[in-house]
């Protein structure tokens, strides 16, 4: 019998020429500031796990009492099924959180963003984007139908030579990430606000990077610009600081009461399991009771970033914990990658496609969790692989 899946090898075969075939190293035990993958302890420095959540002892018995309480399961999608009380609850908790009227939750930070995009935008209407926005974004105006204005990254002469030739659409979306996952830069959301309003467009924040971690109590970047009336849709995630999984849109209520309407992911998806509500109550109630994770998250970042530039390594525009060490060519990124793990350090190198052809990198992410030991002794290893690859002088 002929092979019809015979172009699946043919494209291995080709991924792995390239030297772009990946496959994910295995995590054993919990995801912790050092941890063991492939059978190696290793400094992680590739979690979006800020706050150190993801076993913090409160969240872990949140989620078993929600399993004892609540089962398991959910049923169904929640327009069929209905609400659980406890992702109500946790959706009022969030809307408080973003000084917002409503908020409604997804399955995902993926699912809130494409949903969203794509409920609120058809054909004649229009997306502002940035040109590094997340995946989840661009799968969401490929949805909506939508025509897509990329503008160059963080360009405000660009972004307002789109909403120029904008003029006439139906809708109008600006949509940008408020810290852009990549390069740990933050966006010009005061201006980009300022151009939405002037054109009458939407403005749309996703915040996946930034909630927990930046504006004060860890708000995000609406919070740290004060802009609670300029932006129209702000979007979070409970799968990064909040270390669980989940996202949400927190926005007016007729923007949550039409996307529970609209958006397919809640219309033909189930929702979370309660335990994933409850870890997300929990997660809620530390870093609303104090700052002092928020806090250490942005000392060691300091440290490390330091660390970094003493070092003399390029860390690009980076303004956050995310601080990626700029190297260039694809293969050069992924050998330091390899050197820094043979060395107990894990951290990601990434290249084209998912950053541009030349600005390949290996990506580090401190967390609030690592002890000042792990943080210099993963700068030591980055000074020796630097080194002795030719990358730093001395
Ligand atoms: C991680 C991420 C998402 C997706 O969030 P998940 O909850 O992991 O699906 C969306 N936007 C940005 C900018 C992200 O970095």
């Amino acid at each position: 019998m002929a092979n019809a899946l015979a172009f699946l090898d043919d494209e291995l075969r080709t991924l792995k020429t390239a030297g772009a075939y990946r496959w994910p190293r295995e995590l054993h035990g919990e995801q912790a500031p050092v941890c063991e993958y492939d059978g190696r302890e290793v400094i992680n420095l590739c979690s979006n796990n800020y706050l150190g959540l993801a076993n913090h002892p409160a969240l872990k018995a949140a989620a078993r009492r929600a399993i004892d309480e609540h089962g398991v399961g959910s049923g169904a999608v929640r327009t069929i099924a209905g609400n659980m009380a406890i992702h109500g609850e946790l959706e009022r908790r969030l809307a408080a959180f973003k000084r917002t009227d409503a908020a409604l939750l997804y399955q995902s930070g993926f699912t809130a963003n494409a949903g969203t995009v794509a409920a609120l935008l058809g054909k004649g209407d229009v997306v502002v984007s940035d040109e590094l926005n997340h995946a989840s974004i661009i799968d969401g105006c490929r949805l909506s139908g939508a025509e897509r204005k990329i503008f160059p990254h963080r360009n405000l002469d660009a972004a307002r030579r789109c909403l120029e030739e904008a003029r006439g659409a139906r809708r109008v979306l600006v949509i940008t990430d408020g810290v852009f996952s990549m390069d740990g830069d933050v966006a010009p959301l005061p201006q980009l606000c300022a151009l939405a309003r002037e054109y009458g467009a939407i403005m749309m924040v996703d915040d996946a990077h930034a909630s927990g971690v930046m504006g004060a109590g860890g708000r995000g970047t609406v919070e740290h610009f004060g802009l609670h009336d300029r932006v129209d849709v702000q979007v979070g995630t409970l799968s990064k600081a909040w270390a669980g999984l989940g996202g949400y849109v927190a926005g007016s209520r007729s923007l949550i009461a039409y996307l529970m309407q609209r958006a397919r992911p809640l219309l033909f998806s189930t929702s979370h399991p309660p335990s994933v509500a409850a870890t997300a109550l929990a997660a809620l109630d530390l870093i609303e009771r104090d700052d002092t994770l928020i806090a250490r998250l942005w000392d060691n970042t300091a440290f490390f970033k330091s660390g970094l530039a003493a070092l003399g390594f390029d860390t690009g525009a980076s303004e956050t914990p995310i601080t990626p060490i700029m190297i260039g060519g694809e293969a050069e990124a992924m050998r330091f990658s390899d050197q820094l793990f043979e060395h107990g350090v894990f951290a990601l190198g990434i290249a084209y496609p998912t950053v541009p052809r030349g600005k390949a990198r290996v990506r580090t992410i401190v967390t609030a969790g690592h002890t000042r030991d792990d943080l210099s002794r993963a700068l030591d290893a980055c000074g020796a692989v630097g080194r002795a690859m030719g990358l730093l002088r001395g």
